[in-house]
């Protein structure tokens, strides 16, 4: 095997297959290395692909070309109690026209296609090759040293897109531990066979139209949320919690998976569904705060590695920020190779892109998000109150109404009192 490149980038995921199409279609020798025996293979997520302007722009048929399964046209956010549910639901007819909002795919078909991509423009993959350690040459790196007979990989930039627990940054000096359970959520998510039209037909869809629903009380206390999305034919149901809150409950996150799904009206939308496979990875939750060190001398950091993930709780986005900034990490690698020069003086611009994209626009926008999701109340207390708001304004028993605004406060004080409320309505106002 060629053991000398141009440019090497570690992790065939979305934010590596990017950097290295991007650089191939460039013209340059680059080696996209992943540990898994194809790219996509240990992969997974919830379920929803966004918009991201980078790659369209290089890759002008991506969403013509692109493995995926329904456009989402419905959101709803739901707050759930162990026997109650209340939806905000949002649809509209521009999400169902062209160019779509984001679309449901399965990652082990989506991210095998994008590296197959790069492949096909030029760049080398390699994979069942775990990257161990960067190389160094007078503090610069040069390369990175493997998990696989015949010694190093060398090339005068390294972009480190090896995803949440990244040793690339690590081993780089560029982050100083690989895993915080205050700053980490832990992602589970089972994946059930449905026929299309049951899809449709319990969920109000048609044609390959799709639906993205969120849930906040459905995780029996610890932080966290719940997530439902609509494939073709099957449907994406899971929970990402917080790893700390987890610890702290006892509970695993089996226990919860098996409250969530088996709670009445969920029972109802997945009745007759059957199981295809179960996974789990780790998300970053900490948010723009958390960021690591992006830029080293001939080192660049992208996507879950460099911490660009968020969520609020009404969206969780990661695999469009994972593929705008591997591409904006490409093109500064471009730059660099123009200048003949690797440094982190030149390799700077990569920071100075993200900062005019959305990438750390959003994060920095939602950078208190992480805040309101460590406020506990909101998995049990507000779930509850929002859910017995409901009930009272629905149930006509010919006794009295309460005006809903005073109905509401006096279930908060009653729940939550009047000071915690006033503090985590400011709280969630900051972080949305
Ligand atoms: C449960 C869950 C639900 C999610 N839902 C959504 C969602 O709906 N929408 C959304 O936008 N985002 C979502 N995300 C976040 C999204 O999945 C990530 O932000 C995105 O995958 C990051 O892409 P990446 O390329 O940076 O990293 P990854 O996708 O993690 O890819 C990293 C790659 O590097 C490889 N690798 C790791 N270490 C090495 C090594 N040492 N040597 C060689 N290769 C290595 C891995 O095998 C992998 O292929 C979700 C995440 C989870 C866990």
């Amino acid at each position: 095997m060629k053991r000398s490149f141009e440019a090497i980038v570690v992790g065939a995921g979305p934010a590596g297959s990017a950097a290295a199409l991007t650089l191939a279609r460039a013209g340059v020798d680059v080696a996209l290395v992943e540990r898994a025996a194809h790219p996509g293979e240990k992969n997974m997520f919830g379920g929803l692909l966004h918009r991201m302007p980078a790659l369209e722009e290089i890759f002008p048929d991506f969403w013509d070309r692109a493995p995926l399964q329904r456009h989402v046209v419905k959101k709803v956010l739901t707050f759930m109690t162990p026997e109650r549910m209340v939806n905000v639901q949002y649809e509209t007819e521009s999400f169902d026209r062209t160019p779509y909002n984001g679309y449901t795919v399965y990652r082990p078909t989506f991210d095998r296609w994008l590296a197959e991509e790069a492949r096909a423009a030029g760049a080398t993959l390699v994979t069942r090759t775990t990257v161990e350690d960067v190389v160094r040459e007078k503090g610069t790196v040069t390369g990175v040293t493997v998990l696989r007979d015949g010694g190093p990989l060398r090339a005068p930039v390294v972009i480190a897109a090896d995803g949440v627990l990244s040793f690339t940054a690590l081993k780089a000096g560029l982050r100083k531990r690989t895993f915080d359970p205050g700053e980490m959520a832990v992602g589970v998510k089972a994946l059930l066979e449905m026929p299309k039209d049951v899809i449709d037909d319990r969920f109000g869809l048609v044609r390959d139209q799709g639906l993205s629903n969120e849930f906040v009380g459905c995780t029996g206390g610890v932080r966290g949320g719940g997530f439902l999305y609509t494939n073709y034919d099957s449907v994406s149901v899971g929970l990402v919690v917080h790893i700390g809150s987890l610890r702290d409950s006892g509970k695993t996150p089996y226990d919860l998976m098996n409250e969530f799904v088996t709670q009445p009206q969920m029972a109802k939308l997945l009745r007759g569904a059957r199981l295809l496979e179960y996974s789990a990875h780790v998300i970053p939750e900490g948010g723009y705060d958390m960021i690591p060190g992006l830029v080293g001398d001939g080192i660049l950091v992208t996507g879950d590695a460099a911490g660009f993930c968020y969520a609020t709780g009404l969206n969780l986005e990661g695999i469009n920020l994972a593929a705008h900034s591997g591409v904006l990490a490409a093109q500064a690698a471009l730059e660099a190779r123009e200048a003949k020069d690797y440094s982190a003086r030149v390799l700077k611009g990569y920071e100075r892109r993200l900062k005019e994209s959305f990438v750390l626009k959003d994060l920095k926008t939602f950078r208190h998000a992480p805040k309101m999701l460590h406020i506990d109340r909101l998995y049990v207390e507000y779930p509850e109150i929002f859910c017995d708001v409901m009930e009272r304004v629905y149930r006509i028993d010919g006794t009295p109404k309460e005006s809903v605004s005073s109905l509401f406060l006096r279930l908060a004080k009653e729940k939550v009192g009047a000071g915690s409320l006033a503090k985590d309505a400011w709280t969630a106002w900051r972080a949305v």
